[in-house]
C-alpha cells in the first residue's frame, strides 16, 4: 500500500526529551504513553532507553499493548471502570490506580481468584473534581486497602494525584493541592500503608517545579515537545506531517473556492489540491487561517476544509502532482508548527497531535544531529532508520 500522507515521528527528539526529564527528575520518570503515545505510536523502548523507569497509560487495554511490546518495567493504568478486565491486568502484572472502594474490591476479587496480589496505586483527587477519590473518601479507601493487603489480595505500591493549575506556577491552587497530597500520604501511612512511590507532577508541574519533591513524575506532553506552561526551551517537537500534491490549476480572479464558495480569489492565481482534511485530524476550525509550506514558502489554505481535501493558494507557482507539502513540523525550516495549528484551531497542541488519523502512515525516523551522529558512529547503530508504517 502506498501512502500519500506521512506522519514522521522523530524518535531522537523523543529520546532527547525523555533524557532531559530523566535527568531533571533524578531518574524518577514515568513516561505517559496514553492515546497511542499522544499520537506518536510505538515509542516505549525509546523512552526507556533514554532513562524512563516506568510507563503510565489510561486504560488496561493500552497497558496490555505496551506489555505485549516486550516492556518489562512497571506499567500503570489509571482509569478503568469496575467491569474492566482486571484479571487480564493482574496476569500481565499491570499496576492499577484505584479511586473508589468499589473498584478496590473488584481488583482484590480479581487478584484473589488468580491467587495473586494486585499492585495498586491509590489515587486521590487533590482539587480538580475529575479523577481520583474525593478527599472525603480517602481515609476509608486507605482503610479498605489495608484490609485487603492483610488478606493478601492487593499491595499498595503507590499514591497518586494530579494537579489542576500547574501550568500557572503563581496560581494559589498549587499550594492547596500540594497540601492535600501531603496530607493524603500521611493518612495512608496512618492507615498502615507503606507505598514505595508517590506521584503528583505531570509535565507542567515538573517544568515549573510546583509538583516536585514527592518522588515519581508522570511525564506525557513534555516527551513530545509540548510544554503546557510555555516556560521550557529544552523540548523538541517530534512530529512532521507531509502530504503530496494531487493536482493543481490556475484560476481567474473572482473564482469561488470550496464548499459555500466562502473564499474568493482576489487575483489570478494557482491552486493546489492536497489529499488531507478534517477526516485526517486537521481541524476544520482552522479554515481560512491555516498555512502549509511548499517549495520552501508558506502558502495559505483557502476555503473551508473538506473531510479529505485542502486547497492551497500557491500564488505564482503552479505545482506539479507528486510534490511534497509540509503541513507541520518542528519549525526549524520555517514550516508551520503544531503550536501554530493549535492557535489557528483554537485548541492546544495535545489535541492536534492525538487526532492525526489512521489514513496517515506513521514512520519512525531519527534525526541526525551532530551529537546523535557521533553516538551512532561510536556504538555502530545506524543513525537513521525508517520503521514500518503503523497500520500497514
Ligand atoms: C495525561 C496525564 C498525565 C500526563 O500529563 P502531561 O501534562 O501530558 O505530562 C499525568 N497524569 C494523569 C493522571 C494524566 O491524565
Amino acid at each position: 500500500m502506498s501512502w500519500t500522507s506521512e506522519l514522521v515521528v522523530d524518535d531522537e527528539a523523543i529520546r532527547s526529551n525523555a533524557a532531559y526529564f530523566a535527568a531533571a527528575t533524578g531518574g524518577r520518570l514515568m513516561a505517559v504513553l496514553k492515546a497511542d503515545a499522544f499520537g506518536h505510536g510505538s515509542i516505549a523502548h525509546s523512552v526507556l532507553a533514554a532513562g524512563a523507569t516506568s510507563i503510565g497509560v489510561t486504560s488496561i487495554e493500552e497497558a496490555l499493548v505496551v506489555r505485549a511490546a516486550g516492556v518489562r518495567v512497571p506499567i500503570l493504568s489509571w482509569l478503568n471502570p469496575v467491569d474492566a478486565d482486571l484479571a487480564a491486568a493482574v496476569v500481565a502484572d499491570i499496576d492499577l490506580a484505584v479511586q473508589s472502594v468499589r473498584l478496590l474490591h473488584a481488583v482484590g476479587r480479581a487478584a484473589a481468584a488468580l491467587g495473586r496480589r494486585a499492585r495498586v496505586h491509590l489515587h486521590i483527587d487533590v482539587g480538580m473534581a475529575r479523577d481520583g477519590a474525593p478527599a472525603s473518601d480517602w481515609s476509608a479507601l486507605c482503610g479498605v486497602a489495608r484490609e485487603l493487603e492483610v488478606l493478601g489480595s492487593v499491595r499498595v505500591v503507590g499514591v497518586m494525584g494530579h494537579m489542576s493549575c500547574a501550568d500557572r506556577p503563581d496560581h494559589p491552587q498549587n499550594a492547596r493541592e500540594r497540601l492535600v497530597f501531603a496530607n493524603a500520604l500521611r493518612t495512608a501511612q496512618r492507615r498502615g500503608l507503606a507505598p514505595s512511590v508517590a506521584h503528583l507532577a505531570a509535565t507542567a508541574a515538573t517544568v515549573t517545579g510546583v509538583g516536585s519533591g514527592f518522588g515519581l513524575h508522570r511525564i506525557g506532553a513534555g516527551l513530545f515537545g509540548i510544554d503546557p506552561s510555555g516556560t521550557s526551551d529544552r523540548l523538541r517537537p517530534a512530529l512532521s506531517l507531509t502530504t503530496t500534491v494531487v493536482g493543481s490549476r490556475e484560476v481567474a480572479a473572482g473564482t469561488g473556492i470550496g464548499y459555500g464558495l466562502e473564499h474568493v480569489a482576489d487575483r489570478r492565481t494557482n491552486l493546489a489540491l492536497l489529499p488531507v482534511g478534517y477526516g485526517d485530524g486537521l481541524p476544520r476550525a482552522a479554515s481560512e487561517r491555516a498555512e502549509v509550506q511548499v517549495r520552501g514558502r508558506r502558502r495559505p489554505v483557502v476555503g473551508r476544509f473538506s473531510m479529505d481535501m485542502l486547497v492551497v493558494d500557491t500564488g505564482d507557482d503552479l505545482l506539479t502532482a507528486g510534490e511534497t507539502v509540509t503541513v507541520f513540523g518542528p519549525g526549524d525550516h520555517g514550516e508551520p508548527t503544531v503550536a501554530e495549528w493549535a492557535g489557528w484551531s483554537g485548541t492546544i497542541e495535545h489535541e492536534i497531535v492525538t487526532r492525526i488519523g489512521s489514513r496517515v502512515a506513521r514512520i519512525h525516523r531519527s534525526t541526525v544531529t551532530a551529537a546523535a551522529a557521533g553516538t551512532a558512529a561510536a556504538d555502530g547503530t545506524p543513525a537513521a532508520c525508517i520503521g514500518e508504517a503503523a497500520g500497514a
